[in-house]
């Protein structure tokens, strides 16, 4: 079954050389029970594992039932592990988050075979341990985890069991019951090798192989491969051993079944391995919450940046829209140079008149809404405010979209009669009035006695200020009874056409330069005029562009974050190679822990980040709550930040994942 010819390792540390191996020749027949003992440093551990498949020889032969495996890859070997070969180790390595029964069948897991499950409770039935399936490692005696262990070796029909000092940690009553369930196994026509250092072991085996120095020293048959094996050499068996009845005399062990041809990587694997990520994810819940916080944040902060992002923006369209279409608005005076509005001279101001004239004179023009503006001081009963008053025509609500949804808008008449009247917008009403009707109440504006008429339709905030912080007066009544002013603030003017704006920009400058006298030298600075449109079209853009900005912080967040997992599964991998190890001996492929590692990264991510989202969508709530701010979340939003936190796992989890995939099975298992 086994011959090794002339097999060498040689391990380089640094610039010297250790022989561990110097040329090993060696035929084990099916059915045998060979123990290899030895000093320590003989090499007999690295001949165990170059025989386990677990390590390639440096150079010779090794052919396992006649197969030449000695330069075979990782993942064949992987393969044959789990088909032939069952591993029982000094140290048990079971996984301690894991049950005896989910330990015994972690095997099945690599080699899918159907009948696992079954067997698992079998096996643990044949080593006296039905009743302990759901314990813990932690739970189990020493040699109760190794009986565990012995059933994992079992649990895909090897036929081969490689047992490294399998009593080396064990007192002297498991240590009976483990040889005893060897012999058993032996028994029943599975080959056993054993390493040991203990006379007393070795000497229960069939043949025992003394090796020195990397060499085999002596060779002895100690009894015929094909006899029974006697129970722990004449011992009288022990009270326990009494009750508990011979542990593997149950079924004999059918031979292996080659593997059913194992289907590519499929839903049912990665569903396993999901599970398996999220146990170990749930074992160290502490850790895996910290991890997921980065990401978290990061989505929390991308979706509320985008939200406030396409809240404001909604916020400008509809002021764009409660505009009113094709405005534009002249002022006194030039464009702002340095941030200082250049005053308006005296020959230069606006009156009624030429708003009149404007509207009248100059083509294609619609409507004509001459304003005058300050703030004034209001007050109702023994409440105070300031806020900004507006001095308008009736046509107003025409032109700023502004027909009052609660009482009236003035009339012409009242213009006329310079009447004290005020219609209120919202912010008033909710300030001075508690939210109540204000119409037909009387209020104070800089202690001059207005009535109520009407409250403005919301516009809502319109970035940095408040749209509906606002009193409108009869433009008459604000210039003489409030403001003294004889001139107006601004006009907007109404174009009929969209495509006209920019003709009517410059033939109303023109008519006004006419009409006002301004000389050549002084039109630069005379008149203002916006394009509405244009404005808001800037607003957009910054506004974009803010958004943007923002969001690109919160993904830098999310890098970070992203950063904090490679960092966590990093230390992940560190403190599981020895679990690496394990399952990379009970036949996992390099696929197989790179996906273990991969699956766990990106299941904190996504975890992170669909908790991010929630988030995200809280603080917009108690944003908007807090600051009348308008948030809006969007699908959009969510799918990307979902879909960037799952890329986020799988880019930062990939490192980690190779890490643990590209470990050696047997410098793994040995890690400390
Ligand atoms: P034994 O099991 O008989 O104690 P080993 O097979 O473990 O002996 O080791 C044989 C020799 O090879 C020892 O000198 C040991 O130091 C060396 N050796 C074993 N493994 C390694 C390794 N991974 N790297 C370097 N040297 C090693």
């Amino acid at each position: 079954m086994i011959e090794v010819k002339d097999i060498k390792k040689t391990y380089t540390m640094g610039s010297t050389q250790v022989h561990a191996l110097r040329g090993v020749n060696l035929t084990i027949e099916d059915g045998d029970f060979v123990a290899i003992m030895g000093p320590s440093g003989s090499g007999k551990s690295t001949l165990a594992h170059i025989l386990g498949l677990l390590d390639v020889p440096s150079s010779g032969s090794y052919k396992l039932n006649g197969q030449e495996v000695a330069k075979m890859s990782e993942d064949s070997l992987a393969i044959l592990r789990r088909n032939e070969i069952g591993f029982i180790f000094q140290q048990f390595n079971l996984l301690p988050r894991l049950n005896a029964y989910e330990n015994v069948l972690l095997p099945i897991f690599y080699s899918k075979k159907p009948s696992g499950s079954q067997n698992a409770h079998e096996l643990l039935k044949l080593v006296g341990l039905d009743q302990r399936e759901d314990h813990r490692p932690n739970e189990l005696s020493g040699g109760q985890q190794q009986r565990v262990a012995i059933a994992r070796s079992l649990v895909n029909r090897p036929r081969m069991i490689l047992a490294d000092e399998p009593t080396g940690n064990l007192d002297s009553v498991s240590e009976k019951e483990i040889m005893r369930a060897l012999k058993e196994l032996n028994d029943q026509g599975i080959t056993v090798v054993m390493v040991t250092h203990e006379d007393e072991i070795g000497a229960q085996a069939k043949r025992l192989i003394r090796m020195r120095d990397g060499a085999v020293q002596s060779d002895e048959r100690l009894r015929p491969i094909g006899a029974k094996n006697l129970s722990a050499q004449g011992d009288a068996p022990t009270d326990s051993q009494k009750n508990t009845p011979s542990p593997l005399a149950l079924s004999p062990l059918k031979s292996t079944s080659p593997d059913a041809p194992s289907s590519s990587f499929g839903l049912k694997e990665l569903g396993g391995h999901f599970q398996q990520g999220f146990k170990s994810l749930a074992g160290n819940k502490i850790r895996t919450a910290l991890s997921m916080l980065g990401i978290l944040i990061g989505v929390a902060a991308v979706i509320a940046m985008l939200a406030l992002g396409t809240g404001a923006q909604r916020a400008i369209e509809k002021q764009l829209s409660s505009l009113g279409s094709n405005l534009l608005v002249l002022r006194t005076g030039g464009m702002r140079r340095g941030g200082v509005a250049q005053q308006a001279g005296e020959g230069t101001r606006l009156t009624r008149d030429d708003a009149n004239a404007i509207k009248n004179q100059v083509p294609f023009i619609h409507n004509v809404g001459p304003y005058v503006n300050g703030r004034g001081q209001v007050g109702y009963l023994n409440k105070n405010w300031n806020t900004e008053l507006l001095g308008a025509t009736p046509n107003y609500t025409e032109i700023r979209a502004a027909i009052p949804n609660i009482g009236r808008f003035f009339t012409e008449e009242e213009n006329m009669q310079r009447a004290r009247v005020a219609v209120v917008g919202t912010t008033i009403v909710r300030e001075l009035f508690n939210g109540q009707n204000p119409v037909g109440s009387i209020l104070k504006i800089n202690k001059i006695s207005f009535q109520v008429i009407g409250v403005l339709p919301e516009k809502g905030a319109g970035g940095w200020r408040d749209q509906d912080d606002l009193i409108v007066v009869p433009l008459a009544t604000a210039m003489y009874r409030l403001l003294g002013k004889n001139y107006v603030d601004s006009m907007d003017i109404q174009v009929t056409e969209a495509s006209m704006m920019d003709q009517v920009q410059s033939q109303t400058l023109q008519f006004l330069y006419t009409r006002k006298r301004v000389a050549l030298s002084q039109r630069d600075d005379a008149f203002t005029i916006h394009n509405m449109a244009d404005i808001q079209k800037a607003l957009s853009q910054t506004n974009k562009t803010m958004t943007t900005l923002l969001a690109s912080i919160a993904a830098i967040s999310l890098l970070v974050g992203g950063i904090g997992i490679m960092n966590i599964m990093l230390v992940s991998v560190t403190e599981r190679t020895k679990e690496i190890g394990l399952r990379k001996a009970i036949g996992a492929k390099k696929s197989d822990i790179l996906m273990q590692f991969l699956v766990e990264s990106v299941a904190v991510s996504v975890l992170g980040g669909v908790a991010g989202i929630f988030i995200g969508w809280g603080v917009c709530v108690a944003i908007a709550s807090a600051t009348e701010w308008t948030t809006s979340i969007s699908l959009h939003s969510i799918l990307i930040s979902f879909g960037f936190s799952a890329l986020i796992g799988i880019i930062f989890g990939i490192y980690p994942a190779k890490k643990a995939s590209a470990l050696h099975p047997i410098d793994a298992l040995r890690y400390e």
